[in-house]
């Protein structure tokens, strides 16, 4: 069987730089491989509303956002199938089935789900539909049989939850759907990527974020305004490097000719980690390095963002040709389901 590669964001705000070396860049970068059989990307605006449900204009507005981010970026629809959750209802019958699979208490263990209900003031009243999210996403993975799911590593529980899911359902009702593994990236600072407070997440919901679509100066005043080392107060100072948010960027986004084009004097990021450690280097100098250098990544992203905003009417015309294959798709897996389950009454 070859590569089925999957994967999806929510619609709950434009995406900023922690998806972008979390995950997006690991898509465009297998798309271009080429070294799959099927990819799809998708919208997960159903699973947005579980904790947006008083906001469906949010939720729509950004599905466009996040569509124009893909596209920006280098997602190739020629090649990718980008779909809207909402519009495959197969996938909410799934989710249904799969329900029985699951228990509470696996769901109360996951430690994303936790962290995300606490972040959320959840506890007292956790809505059905956001506890239950793990199960949906279990769903969306299996509809399409996806082998590979490239992620941040927050999305690991959901992964496990989702092979178990799928191991249960296989050894009831016979073998029937795939196990999805997850793809992270090699880097390990962009596999959760620090919010630019310095808090342990860069997230929509934390409102922590450099996103792809900032301005030139957006981005500038976010890298100026970093969380660095509290202690390293005159440039002599000997500064901390470890949980440094701009030496954790500088890691994640200095590229081979980094140097040679925006600070010759240093050889690589070493050299300049140990004359910060040692004292005598300024913050405002490795801020407007690392400005530079994130500057050079997005600069050409927000260019095609923003002709592609120009033609909103284009990129609801590719997502509705992605979204018509991947509900062909899912009709399939559905009925190969339900017949596993014995729900096949007419055949
Ligand atoms: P929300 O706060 O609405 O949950 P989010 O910022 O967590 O938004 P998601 O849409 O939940 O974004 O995540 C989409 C993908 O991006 C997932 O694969 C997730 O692992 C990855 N991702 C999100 N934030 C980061 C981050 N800071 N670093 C690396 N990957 C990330
Ligand atoms: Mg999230």
């Amino acid at each position: 069987m070859g590569n089925i590669i999957l994967t999806g964001d929510r619609p709950t705000g434009p995406l900023h730089i922690g998806h972008y070396v979390g995950s997006l860049k690991n898509r465009v970068k297998l798309q271009n491989e080429g070294n799959y059989d099927e990819m799809y990307v998708f919208l997960a605006d159903a699973q947005a509303l579980t904790d947006n449900f008083d906001n469906p204009k949010k939720v729509k507005d950004n599905v466009l956002e996040v569509a124009l981010d893909y596209l920006a970026c280098g997602i190739d629809p020629n090649k990718v199938n980008i779909f809207i959750q909402s519009e495959v209802s197969e996938l909410t019958e799934l989710t249904f089935y799969y329900m029985n699979l699951v228990t509470i208490s696996r769901l109360h263990r996951n430690p994303t789900v936790k962290e995300e209900i606490k972040l959320r003031g959840f506890e007292e009243s956790i809505p059905a539909g956001f506890f239950t999210y793990p199960i949906s996403q279990t769903a969306d993975i299996t509809a399409f049989k996806a082998n590979i799911v490239p992620v941040g590593d927050d999305q690991l529980p959901m992964l496990e939850q989702a092979r178990e899911i799928v191991r249960k359902f296989n050894s009831i009702y016979g073998d029937t759907l795939v196990e999805p593994n997850a793809l992270l990236p090699e880097n390990e600072n962009a596999r959760r990527l620090v919010g630019i407070d310095g808090n342990a997440k860069m997230s929509k919901s934390l409102g922590n974020c450099i996103y792809l679509k900032d301005s030139k100066e957006e981005v500038k005043k976010k890298v100026f305004s970093m969380y660095t080392d509290p202690n390293h107060i005159k440039v002599e100072d000997p500064g901390k490097v470890e949980g440094n948010v701009v030496f954790t960027y500088l890691d994640v986004f200095c590229k081979e000719d980094s140097f040679e084009k925006y600070l010759p004097e240093y050889k690589n990021l070493d050299e300049l980690k140990d004359h910060y450690r040692r004292g005598g280097l300024g913050d405002m100098k490795i801020k407007r390095f690392l400005n530079d250098v994130i500057e050079d990544e997005l600069a050409p992203i927000r260019k095609r963002r923003e002709e592609l905003s120009k033609e909103p009417e284009k990129v609801y015309e590719i997502l509705k040709k992605g979204t018509l294959t991947a509900r062909k798709k899912a009709q399939e897996t559905l009925k190969e389901v339900k017949k596993a389950m014995m729900l096949n009454y007419f055949e």
